[in-house]
């Protein structure tokens, strides 16, 4: 059976962490969903369509990540689109108490997926989506930051 993840997040943008995870976890999987959560009552910094194309080019060289959007319960997404996994990247350990009781609730509401966590790179540990988007509001430079398939997303 093709084993099939998925990478859910808001990608608001793909940052280096993310990239990261993502890439490490391509021999572990036949196919990685990365699934763009959409939440009609958040805003976000980039519509759908742009952090839909920005991971589009980071990974255009492996065919076995695909993006997909999704609205509702992470774990209905994953019966939808038959992964028996859910990928996730650990940094600190208010992210394991965060993903510790998701996945717990998780199993219990459909025990066919697994949640399997990689730890992030140490370089990635202070790095998320939403201090990238506080340089960018105030014209720093995120270089460092994202992978550089986005940069000309950026300009
Ligand atoms: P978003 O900001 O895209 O909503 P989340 O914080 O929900 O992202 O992250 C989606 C997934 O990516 C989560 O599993 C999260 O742990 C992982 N992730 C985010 N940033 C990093 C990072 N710097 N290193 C490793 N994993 C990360």
């Amino acid at each position: 059976m093709e084993k099939i993840a998925i990478f859910p997040g808001s990608f608001d943008p793909i940052t280096c962490g993310h990239k990261s995870i993502i890439l490490r976890a391509i021999p572990l999987f036949d196919k990685i969903i990365v699934a763009i959560g959409k939440n009609a009552l958040k805003s976000t910094y980039f519509d759908l369509d742009t952090r839909k194309k920005m991971i589009e080019a980071t990974f255009a060289d492996h065919k076995t990540v695909v993006i997909q959007s999704y609205t509702g319960l992470t774990i209905d997404f994953c019966k939808q689109v038959n992964a028996q996994f859910l990928l996730r990247g650990l940094r600190t350990s208010a992210d394991f108490e965060f993903e510790r009781s998701i996945g717990q609730i998780n199993k219990q509401m459909n025990p066919d997926v697994e949640t399997v966590f990689l730890l992030t790179q140490p370089e990635h540990t202070a790095l998320n989506s939403s201090i990238v988007r506080d340089i960018l509001r105030h014209k720093g430079n995120v270089d460092q930051f994202v992978p550089k398939e986005i940069l000309p997303f950026l300009k």
